[in-house]
């Protein structure tokens, strides 16, 4: 593993094993997931709708009954009070009654957490500002745009000062600019030194601001670790020319010349031919180059390439005897 990697680097947020849960005898919603986030980080917990994803939240914030848990969050056991305290969550499709302004889901939302009075006031002001909401914090929330509320929820879960700040679904249906504004103020959370654990199926916003992310399918993580660890294994090197495709290519010259079966594809596009090899680094790239230029081509480009996140992704997702995508709830 890469240097940083590793949960066990260093302290850890979310520290959770063999985390199970089936609704009735037919869902099983959690079948044994491990998931541990580092203190400080932001971490991305992706996956198709009926995944599990928000069960696995609703089990940290003891709205959900585990069937079997093992490990801490904050250091504590599972619903330990204290723990609870300094946890903000924003709920996946909050619903505050829509005649509450947003200064009073503020303080609402401090008074939940045994905010004193006084200081959730001063609070509700400076987080109704932070989230760009100071001028609408004595306007009903049914006069705010959706990503207006989402603001709103945000400022509601900062109000106790969290450590640990879980999102669900934050940017669900706000507008690109929204979006943008909210992955802001995620990574100044981050920044801050609290820890973010990210639900969201847009994995573009994922890619950006997560250093490390789980994928769940059907109940079960399939995947956890930096992006670049989870796409290493695609990791493909690109030599670009002018020209067509050498002859060489393909044949046991090229083979001699590079490990065997590294030569991927070979293909005109816009910027030129395309060489793509698999697995390769720099310094076995050279005879491919050095053979190149003794033949007088031009190299346009030499780069490495990785499978994208979405890639990744639908990978993950995809059933690779059927080529379709799994169904939520978990298979026996
Ligand atoms: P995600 O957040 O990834 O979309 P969920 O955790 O909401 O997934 O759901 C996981 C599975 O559990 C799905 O099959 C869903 O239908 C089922 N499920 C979620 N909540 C309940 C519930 N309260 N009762 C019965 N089944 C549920």
């Amino acid at each position: 593993m890469t240097q940083g990697s590793n949960p066990n680097e260093g302290p850890l947020a979310i520290d959770l094993s063999g985390v199970s849960k089936s609704y009735g005898r037919r869902v099983r919603a959690l079948v044994g997931v491990d998931i541990h986030v580092r203190r400080g980080e932001i971490y991305g917990l992706l996956g198709p709708n009926g995944a599990g994803k928000s069960t696995l939240v609703k089990v940290m914030m003891t709205i959900v009954r585990p069937d079997s848990i093992q490990g801490t969050v904050l250091g504590r056991a599972v619903g330990d009070k204290g723990a609870l305290a300094t946890i903000g969550y924003l709920p996946e499709h909050h619903r505050f009654p829509p005649y509450l302004t947003g200064r009073q889901v503020v303080e609402f939302s401090g008074a939940m957490s045994l905010v004193p009075r006084r200081e959730r006031k001063i609070r509700a002001g400076a987080l109704l500002d932070r989230v760009g909401l100071g001028a609408w914090g004595r306007r009903p929330l049914s006069s705010y745009s959706k990503g207006m509320r989402q603001r709103a929820g945000l400022a509601a879960a900062l109000v106790n000062e969290p450590q640990l700040v879980v999102l669900d679904e934050p940017t669900d249906g706000v507008d690109p600019v929204g979006r943008r504004e909210f992955r802001d103020l995620i990574v100044a959370l981050r920044d801050e030194g609290r820890t973010v654990m990210l639900n969201s199926h847009l994995l573009s916003e994922v890619e950006t601001v997560c250093s490390r992310v789980a994928i769940m399918v059907q109940g079960r993580v399939v995947s956890q670790g930096t992006i670049d660890e989870l796409t290493a294994s695609s990791r493909r090197y690109e030599i670009v020319i002018e020209g067509t495709v050498p002859l060489w290519c393909g044949t046991s010259v090229a083979v001699q010349a590079m490990p065997p079966g590294s030569l991927l594809t070979a293909g005109i596009s816009g910027a030129g031919t395309r060489l793509v090899f698999l697995g390769l680094d720099a310094a076995a790239a050279q005879p491919i180059l050095d053979r190149l230029r003794t033949e007088g081509r031009t190299v346009v480009a030499v780069q490495t390439v990785r499978e994208s996140l979405e890639d990744l992704f639908m990978r993950a997702v995809t059933d690779p005897t059927t080529g379709l995508i799994f169904k939520p709830g978990a298979a026996s």
